[in-house]
């Protein structure tokens, strides 16, 4: 198998792996109670958010422990104080965590919403950003790195127009954490949301990044948990899982080279085999390890299902928009024609992926690709692969 599918999820982390066992056999005290047990899980929930927090810029008491990415965000769509301003202002790129939630909350009449063009690169469209970001904007909701292309927003040119007109700002940081830099004291930003099995942490465990003083109202009430945001008994082995794997995000961040040489070879050498595809978001700046291409004229689900006969996963836009039809709604917002947008497939690399996997990847995917032409009946397409 080469998995290059590490947008989608990514492999645990042995040392994290290690790390949350004994919370699982050993101390597996409620955080909450007094005894020695009890405290010892709390202990170590405090741990993981100091590691998350430096993994941020945050200070560990602005991080708040949610199930995942998708709760992150709607903790912040649904709670944010708007202040008696009804806008939220996002792009046609976001996750469908975001999309269908504040497209929702449009429907019903709870907030205005305004969708911000991309261009054909995957760039958010900062001039209509800024005509629609005005005095009635509660929040400005956006993507640090899109998921399906990598493609890195100008976020601190965003944060600035919100600023301007004092809405505030969350980022989608899925994507991005563990990948590139991230420093909310100098983004400015007031939320962002994490997830942890996007950098080698277990599914089902996310945070949430709250500026100290902003407020948020909970989704639901309970036992007050996570100063009263996020009410449940802490999962405490996938918060250890996900303050581990921040740590040795942080640390092995200067890996992100090496992901990016291995992205740019596969690109490059599949430049090469086929002069005629697309590198979506190529023009603008990438996560280093994202790789979204565009066969024009083949179907991405059967790109997808051919690699996965000899042994390579990627995936067809993101995992969760899978087996819908019509091609990938992020690379049909950059304008791109149907025939670009049908045949986009995504390879996404982590730290694990090898240069050999890579090797291997470059022998065997232009005779797949050609296969897959050919068997459309379309012309054959051949070039050097090296
Ligand atoms: N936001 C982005 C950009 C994502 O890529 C994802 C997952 O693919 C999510 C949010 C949702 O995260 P989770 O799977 O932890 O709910």
């Amino acid at each position: 198998m080469i998995y290059l599918d590490n947008n989608a999820t990514t492999r645990v982390a042995d040392e994290v792996a290690e790390a949350m066992l004994p919370f699982y056999r050993e101390h597996y005290g409620n955080p909450h109670s007094v005894h020695a047990m009890g405290r010892k899980s709390n202990e170590a929930i405090m741990q993981a958010r100091r590691q998350t927090a430096a993994l941020i810029g945050a200070r560990p008491d602005e991080i708040y422990f949610t199930s995942c990415g998708t709760e992150s965000n709607a903790i912040v769509l649904r709670g944010v104080e708007r202040n008696g301003r009804r806008k939220i202002v996002s792009s046609s790129v976001e996750h469908a965590s975001v999309m269908a939630l504040v497209s929702e909350l449009a429907r019903n009449g709870s907030i205005e919403l305004a969708v911000v063009r991309v261009d054909e690169n995957g760039a958010i469209d900062l001039d209509q950003m800024s005509e629609q970001i005005d005095d009635r904007t509660a929040l400005v909701t956006v993507m640090l790195a899109q998921n399906e292309t990598g493609v890195i927003h100008q976020v601190e040119r965003i944060i600035g127009l919100a600023r301007e007109k004092g809405a505030l700002v969350h980022l989608d940081a899925v994507q991005a954490a563990g990948k590139i830099p991230i420093d909310v004291r100098s983004l400015d930003v007031d939320f962002l949301s994490l997830s942890g099995h996007k950098f080698h942490a277990p599914k089902g465990i996310g945070a949430l990044f709250v500026r100290a003083g902003s407020k948020l109202q909970s989704l639901w009430l309970g036992g007050g948990q996570e100063k009263g945001l996020r009410s449940g008994t802490e999962a405490v082995p996938s918060i250890v899982a996900m303050g581990v794997a921040a740590a040795i995000a942080a640390d092995r961040l200067p890996e992100q080279d090496h992901v990016r040489e291995q992205r740019d070879r596969l690109e490059i050498s599949l430049q090469k085999a086929f002069p005629e595809i697309v590198i979506n978001g190529q023009g603008q700046p990438r996560l280093p390890n994202t790789a979204n291409i565009s066969f024009p004229d083949l179907l991405s689900e059967f790109i997808v299902y051919g690699l996965d006969d000899a042994g390579i996963c990627i995936s067809a836009g993101s995992a969760c928009s899978s087996g819908k039809e019509g091609g990938s709604a992020v690379i049909k917002a950059m304008h791109r024609p149907d025939r670009l947008a049908s045949g986009a497939v995504r390879f996404s690399l982590s730290r694990y992926t090898t240069a050999e996997e890579i090797d291997r990847a470059i022998d065997l995917v232009p005779d797949l690709i050609n296969g897959l032409y050919r068997s459309m009946g379309l012309r054959p397409v051949t070039g050097a692969t090296r």
